[in-house]
């Protein structure tokens, strides 16, 4: 039977309309929430992310401000922006996009931003509060693949789950969200002796790679809930055929467009999955609608309320 398909834009709909309720009633209490994007240098597929954050802030009523520093920028300039960003009471949320231009510290400039307005939750301070389960802010994509598994009644506690990735800004936020949801979490990487093995043990496998397709169908127990992280780029026909072999849709964009977006996880797993993530239409569009509600709760954690949708 094949995998129930967990729609990611229909997930993330149904945040975005609980954050702009909450945005209404702190409205009501003469609060609006405020986000800072800082978009530096001349990037196009930053460019694209940041105006769509900025669209999703004024479609729920949430203030926001761009600042676009010249690709020329230095890191002391952009510390002083982030430091004029950390001052303003208008400002809940600060969101420097990456990547920075190639001349600036962009450890220096995130470590910069004050942790109750970090809406990406890659400050060390959030890590630690993530880690020891006190109220922070959480990075946005691993927010996201919770809210999926949650709201698609996934049971979490108890279950295997496997991650195959440790980056700081996905797996490894990802695997401390399952463990706190009670999960019993093992993380792979590229010296993983096995990996097919200690994937097909997980309930929950969640990939956050970056190759495209390397998920296939042997790395998948018969019925797990598979989260598909990954977001590549696939530009050659001999990897499109691989993938999408017959696939008449993807046919068609690939000979327009020249490339199709695909996940870490081949398409014939949804032949074996119980349930599975599309790509594009499922973490995806969790990650904006995640930075939404990051950007309410850090407003609301910030004037002393607790809570928000992201449970830490
Ligand atoms: P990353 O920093 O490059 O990390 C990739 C991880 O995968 C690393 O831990 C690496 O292991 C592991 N890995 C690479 N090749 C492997 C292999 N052959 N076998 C086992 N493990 C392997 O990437 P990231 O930033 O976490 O992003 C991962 C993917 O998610 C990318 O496709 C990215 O575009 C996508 N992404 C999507 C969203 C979204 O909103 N949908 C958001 C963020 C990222 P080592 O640590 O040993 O090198």
């Amino acid at each position: 039977m094949a995998a129930t398909v967990l729609d990611g834009n229909k997930i993330a709909g149904e945040i975005r309309t609980e954050v702009a309720v909450e945005v209404q009633t702190m409205a009501a209490a003469g609060i609006r929430p405020g986000l800072a994007v800082v978009l530096a240098g001349n990037n196009a597929a930053s460019e694209i992310y940041v105006r769509g954050k900025v669209r999703s802030c004024e479609d729920l009523g949430i203030y926001s401000e761009k600042h676009t520093p010249p690709e020329s920028v230095s890191t002391e300039s952009l510390l002083k922006l982030v430091a004029d960003l950390n001052q303003k009471d208008e400002i809940d949320g600060i969101l420097v996009q990456l990547p920075l231009p190639s001349q600036v510290d962009s450890k220096r400039v995130l470590m910069a931003v004050d942790p109750r307005k970090d809406v990406d939750g890659f400050h060390p301070v959030n890590v630690g509060l993530l880690s020891t389960q006190r109220p922070g802010l959480v990075p946005c994509t691993p927010a996201g693949v919770m809210e999926i598994l949650k709201r698609s009644n996934i049971a979490i506690a108890g279950q295997e789950a496997v991650v195959v990735g440790r980056s700081d800004i996905v797996g490894k936020p990802t695997a401390m969200l399952l463990i706190n949801g009670n999960a019993t979490v093992t993380v792979c990487h590229s010296k993983t002796r096995d990996l097919p093995g200690v994937c097909r043990r997980a309930d929950i496998l969640v990939a956050a790679i970056g190759r495209a397709g390397m998920i296939t169908r042997d790395f998948v127990k018969p019925g797990a809930a598979v989260i598909d992280v990954g977001t590549n780029k696939v530009t050659d026909r001999a990897e499109f055929e691989r993938l999408y072999a017959g696939n008449a849709k993807r046919e068609e964009s690939f000979r327009t467009k020249g490339s199709t977006l695909a996940g870490d996880v081949h398409p014939e797993v949804a032949q074996v999955a119980g349930a599975l993530t599309p790509v594009p239409g499922g973490v995806g569009p969790l990650t904006i609608a995640m930075l939404m509600a990051n950007t309410v709760r850090a407003a609301k954690l910030r004037r002393g309320a607790s809570g928000g949708i992201v449970a830490a």
